[in-house]
């Protein structure tokens, strides 16, 4: 099953549990509108290349659409529909005023240099700009893209409106109307959620290990964020592997070495924690069949499977990354009484953010830092309140929970504008 049809069987399922109005699951069971655009541009070498660029709209009845940007050799339309869906569950989930869409290119942004992925970005942007706009579609980043990025975009749109329009896109660098506390939005959202989860199952930080997949945006701020509240980060992993070290890990001095050697594997002994404990290479299957008691997924989707699901030891499973596990994987590690937070809610702080950011850009007036947190906090917590009653009205997963509350919200939307 694809990527999209795991989550329109998601959305079906959820459906089911709620008795959902079957018109409105009809809606939501398909993107609005989806667009492939072909992008040709010159390499440094002289040669032209053309790229495949797509951008998904699922759904905007609360809003502009919104969703990130990925650069990857994998990004396919089935991809970019699947996490359009999410998005208008997420910002749903989250109760935020927006719509869910994505986009991206399929690109292996490593083989470029700086000046060629700029161009790719602009000429992505001039063929993308009748779609988007800031109260239309507001692109953000998501893997391989960054602020840098976001900033050619917002300066690409400027050229075309012909004046300032830095709205078009969010998690833009500050200076050019980016919001203080987008950087490490995903992952605070997610820390926060972990935080009430702990406390419901009257577990403490001091004595909880983590492993975290994935050392990019997501993941490298969820070990900061998650070691600075006292948990044991004890394995870290990219996409070239690993390392383990069961006293634990130093987050900072692991993003040293990465930033020197390009990954996190085969990080050194000066990334253990005090320098103590041996340090173990691992494989990312290796990492997540680790013994621990929090496992974080911040890489990729389709990451648990059938086939390793019933090695997870974790307890807790927070998705930071968006669809990491597959549905028969779901399903194990539900018997198996292993609590998963699914992305929609666990990872929602990122798009949370920007809702702060288009709000700041709209008002040209911007927030201290403590001001985003603090809103993150609130917008975070009641989410999470919202899922956990809802899981108990329908007896159902966190997963279904967090679909249901974002269909029930959508759906209300649908009906008071008399579209369902
Ligand atoms: P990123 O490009 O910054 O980082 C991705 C990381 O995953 C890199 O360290 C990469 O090496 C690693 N990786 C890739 N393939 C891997 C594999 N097979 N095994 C282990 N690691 C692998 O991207 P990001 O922004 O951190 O996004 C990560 C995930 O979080 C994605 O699913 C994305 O959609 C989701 N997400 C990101 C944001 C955000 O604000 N950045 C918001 C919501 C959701």
């Amino acid at each position: 099953m694809s990527f999209f049809e795991n989550t329109q069987k998601l959305i079906a399922e959820a459906s089911k549990i709620m008795k959902l109005d079957k018109e409105v699951e009809q809606i939501l069971s398909r993107p609005k509108r989806i667009v492939e655009v072909s992008i040709p541009v010159r390499l440094d070498n002289g040669k032209l290349e053309v790229f495949s660029g797509f951008r998904v709209q699922h759904d905007d009845s609360a809003g502009p659409f919104k969703g990130g940007v990925r650069f990857h050799p994998q990004v396919n339309m089935d991809e970019v529909k699947a996490l359009a869906t999410l998005m208008t569950l997420k910002c749903a989930v989250a109760g935020i005023p927006l719509g869910g869409a994505k986009g991206g290119i399929a690109i292996d942004p490593k083989k470029y240099s700086k000046a060629e992925l700029e161009r790719i970005t602009r000429k992505y942007v001039q063929l993308i700009a009748p779609l988007i706009g800031p109260d239309t579609d507001v692109p953000a980043p998501d893997v391989n893209t960054d602020p840098q990025v976001m900033a050619w975009i917002a300066d690409e749109y400027s050229k075309l409106r012909g004046r300032n329009e830095f709205g078009v896109v969010t998690g833009k660098p500050v200076p050019v109307g980016g919001s203080l506390g987008r950087s490490d939005a995903t992952s605070q959202g997610g820390a926060y959620i972990l935080r009430e989860l702990m406390k419901q199952e009257n577990c403490h930080p001091q004595k909880t290990s983590v492993a975290i997949q994935g050392y990019g945006n997501a993941g490298s701020y969820m070990a900061e964020i998650l070691y600075k509240e006292g948990y044991k980060v004890v394995a870290v992993s990219d996409s070239k592997g690993g390392t383990y070290c069961k006293e634990g890990l130093d987050p900072t001095a692991a993003m040293a070495h990465k930033n020197k050697y390009g990954s996190v594997h085969k990080c050194t002994a000066a990334c253990a924690l005090n320098n103590k404990g041996a340090i173990k290479q691992i494989s990312n299957e290796e990492l997540v069949e680790l013994p621990v008691e929090v496992l974080v997924l911040a890489a990729l989707e389709n990451q648990i499977t059938k086939d390793n699901a019933a090695k997870v030891k974790a307890k807790i499973v927070i998705e930071l990354a968006n669809g990491p596990i597959a549905p028969e994987a779901d399903e194990i590690l539900a018997k198996n009484n292993i609590i998963v937070v699914p992305d929609i809610l666990a990872n929602a702080g990122g798009v949370t953010v920007s809702y702060f950011e288009m709000v700041q850009n709209s008002e040209k007036f911007y927030w201290e830092s403590e001001e985003v947190k603090a809103r993150l906090q609130k917008v975070m917590v009641k989410a999470w309140k919202e899922v956990v009653k809802t899981k108990a009205k329908y007896a159902c997963t966190y997963r279904q929970a967090a679909i249901i509350k974002g269909l029930e919200r959508v759906s209300e939307i649908l009906s008071l504008r008399g579209q369902a």
